[in-house]
């Protein structure tokens, strides 16, 4: 396997990339990124990625540099050349290297960067350990749907549920259950898959949406309401899902147990559903 990187047009080797220090993804967190999922050295909703990246980077006026069939193409070649079977990509887009000044200056040219990384084999599902939230209170800003590089709420409000010995923290303003600081959460409720709608405080998730799809085949309904705290807590089960994680049941929220203490029925039929979709679209 080649430690590889696409930068500004060119695979090289990721120890010979160079990024200018007045890039203002680095100087002012001023860019977006995209994780995207390899199975089987296949990408999977790759499109539905830079769909997303598109709109991102137009909410900050950041130019595309290559359309996203274009940008499918490159990325599909830096697999293959890097080796990856299982595995990321990691994109990001940064608005560029220019003098160090706060207003956006019109004529800069992007950095646009990506590289594939290995991950552990997908998860069985229902199997493995339920992941431990801990309720930390949002104090992001109210653009979260766009996958913007300034993360800085987000490290450290996982950070700190690390150290306190859980695996996610779960964003919670005013009462209501917003999304954790990697992932989006769900609580079955009544039969019913309860989320907290897209928007300005939640990302919207290409697993999510995936998810969602799964969810109308299984006939399983969808609430895309405000989600009281207390009532997740109360839930028959939580879950959370990301395009690292899929979909991940929830055993703990802070001291609370939930459900029965191991992953409920509509998240184990969930993530079935979703692992026979992501076989069907990247295998054979
Ligand atoms: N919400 C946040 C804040 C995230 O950072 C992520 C993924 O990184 C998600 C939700 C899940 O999004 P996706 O399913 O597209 O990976």
């Amino acid at each position: 396997m080649n430690d590889l990187i696409w930068i500004n047009g060119e695979i090289i080797p990721m120890s010979e990339a160079r990024i200018g220090v007045e890039d203002r993804g680095f100087q002012f967190a001023d860019g977006v990124y995209e994780v995207i999922r390899i199975y089987n050295g296949r990408t999977f909703t790759l499109t539905e990625h830079l769909q997303r990246l598109a709109r991102s980077a137009e909410a900050l006026k950041i130019g595309m540099p290559l359309a996203v069939d274009a940008l499918s193409e490159q990325i599909c070649k830096l697999i293959s050349a890097s080796g990856v079977r299982e595995g990321m990509i990691y994109l990001q887009l940064s608005r560029g290297v220019c003098p160090r000044n706060h207003v956006i200056p019109a004529d800069i040219k992007p950095t646009l960067l990506f590289y594939a990384r290995p991950l552990p084999p997908a998860p069985i599902p229902g199997e493995g350990e339920g992941a431990k939230l801990t309720a930390i209170p949002d104090e992001r800003w109210k653009r979260c749907w766009i996958k913007s590089i300034a993360l800085l709420p987000n490290v450290l409000a996982k950070s700190q549920a690390v150290a306190a010995g859980y695996d996610e923290a779960v964003f919670i303003e005013h009462g209501v259950v917003t999304e954790c600081s990697a992932s989006n959460v769900f609580a079955v409720i009544e039969g019913k898959v309860v989320t907290h709608p897209v928007g300005s405080k939640v990302l919207p998730g290409i697993t999510r949406a995936v998810l969602f799809d799964c969810a109308a085949e299984l006939r399983i309904p969808i609430d895309e309401r405000p989600l009281r705290e207390e009532e997740a807590i109360r839930s028959a089960e939580v879950f959370i899902t990301s395009t690292t994680r899929e979909v991940n049941w929830v055993a703990r929220w802070n001291d609370r147990y939930i459900g029965q203490g191991r992953c409920g029925p509509v998240t184990l039929a969930l993530h079935r559903a979703l692992q026979m979709r992501i076989r069907k679209e990247t295998v054979g």
